[in-house]
């Protein structure tokens, strides 16, 4: 993508530690353990914890790949990683502890871990756009993220998270396990 910058500017001036909201989806292996798993190495990275945990969900792949139904969760954590520090790390993990292949888009993946929210900041580079562009059309985001933060404000569209959940219209089916 021409005209953005490669790499964003970004220190975390003034913060101690900022509030950050991830996915989490798998559909290959032992999906409940891998999340499980996941969480427990995102709690584990440098000047960061784990504040909050959502249900877990059975979902409908979405993207037109003929592929296994996803297991999809969504967690908050306290860091003081920039966004692009916490970025390489959820990567580190995807790669070095699940061996994610990154072959077919949108395709099987023993784990994906997004960021969705990193305080109110908005970001947009070549490696990372923040708030995730696609959270609000996604139940499978939407749903498990109103477990844990049904009032939080989306900072571009200006709505909620159980707002912006009660709005969809899209059929794909997420059941709570
Ligand atoms: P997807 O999550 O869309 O299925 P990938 O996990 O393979 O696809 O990620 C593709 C790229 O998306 C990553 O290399 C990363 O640089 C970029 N990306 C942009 N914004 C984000 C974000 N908010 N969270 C995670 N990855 C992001
Ligand atoms: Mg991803």
């Amino acid at each position: 993508m021409s005209g953005l910058k490669k790499k964003a500017n970004y220190a975390l001036i003034g913060r101690v530690k900022a509030s950050v909201y991830i996915a989490l989806g798998s559909n290959e292996g032992d999906r409940e353990f891998q999340l499980l798993r996941a969480v427990a190495e995102t709690g584990k990275l440098s000047g960061t914890r784990i504040t909050a945990l959502s249900s877990f969900y059975d979902t409908d792949p979405v993207g037109g790949v003929p592929q296994p139904n996803f297991l999809n969760g969504a967690a908050r954590l306290e860091t003081t990683l920039d966004p692009h520090q916490l970025l390489t790390e959820l990567q580190r993990i995807e790669t070095a502890i699940f061996h994610r292949k990154r072959d077919v888009t949108w395709g099987p993946r023993p784990i994906d871990l997004d960021i969705l929210f990193y305080d109110d900041d908005i970001i947009t580079d070549e490696e990372l756009v923040i708030p995730h562009p696609r959270l609000h059309l996604r139940r499978f985001v939407l749903q498990p993220l109103a477990d844990i933060a049904p009032d939080f404000v989306h900072p571009l569209l200006q709505r909620s998270v159980a707002d912006l959940l009660a709005s969809l219209d899209s059929p794909e089916r997420v059941v709570r396990i």
